[in-house]
């Protein structure tokens, strides 16, 4: 099994240091050619207007949504769940998403007070809490139909959320020694 790293901008090497130490291997993905060569893709964290952007130059919209919709496991990071979202709110206008998720993200909703800030988070299967960093990053909202949450902060805001084979985190576990989050993907 190869795990795919979308790796046009933003935390990708954080993601493939961490799958490294887990011994999985890993591949970072700029192409479609790329896309083929892997079994599930991670979508990093970063700005979510300049990967979209970046997704739509390098054609790769339409591909990652053809094998998302057969079946392939996706994982979004902050920016990469923003980029999973049905809807973005507080997006740049023609901010492109891959529409995947049937769920909403706030674009970062935490305001500049908070803009990046660490907290522990309760996540559905995990024994204990995730101690993890939030950076500029949004709030997921309404999660519809068969996507449901995952996770959430103390004050009852979601952060994480699961619909099938598709994982959409709000948060960085990429930037912590905790692989839990990233064995819940790939037991997806
Ligand atoms: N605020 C960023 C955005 O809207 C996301 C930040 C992050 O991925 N850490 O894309």
């Amino acid at each position: 099994m190869i795990v795919g790293i979308l790796a046009l901008q933003g935390a990708f090497r954080e993601h493939e240091e961490m799958l490294t130490r887990m011994g999985i291997p890993c591949l970072q993905v700029r192409l479609p050619r790329d896309l083929a060569k892997v079994d599930r893709l991670i979508m990093p964290g970063g700005e979510s207007t300049t990967i979209g952007k970046l997704l739509v130059m390098y054609d790769l919209i339409e591909p990652i949504r053809q094998r998302v919709l057969a079946g392939m496991p996706i994982w979004g990071t902050c920016a990469g769940a923003i980029l999973l979202s049905r809807k973005i709110i507080d997006g740049k206008a023609d901010q492109p998403s891959l529409h995947l998720m049937d769920i909403e993200s706030r674009r970062n909703a935490f305001g500049s007070q908070l803009d990046s800030f660490e907290a522990d988070v309760t996540v559905a299967g995990l024994d204990a809490p995730f101690h993890t960093v939030f950076i500029r990053a949004p709030i997921l909202e309404n999660p519809q139909g068969a996507c449901h949450t995952i996770a959430t902060l103390p004050d009852g805001r979601v952060v994480a959320a699961l619909q099938g084979h598709m994982l959409a985190t709000s948060f960085h576990p990429e930037l912590t020694l905790d692989d839990r989050i990233h064995r819940l993907f790939l037991s997806l």
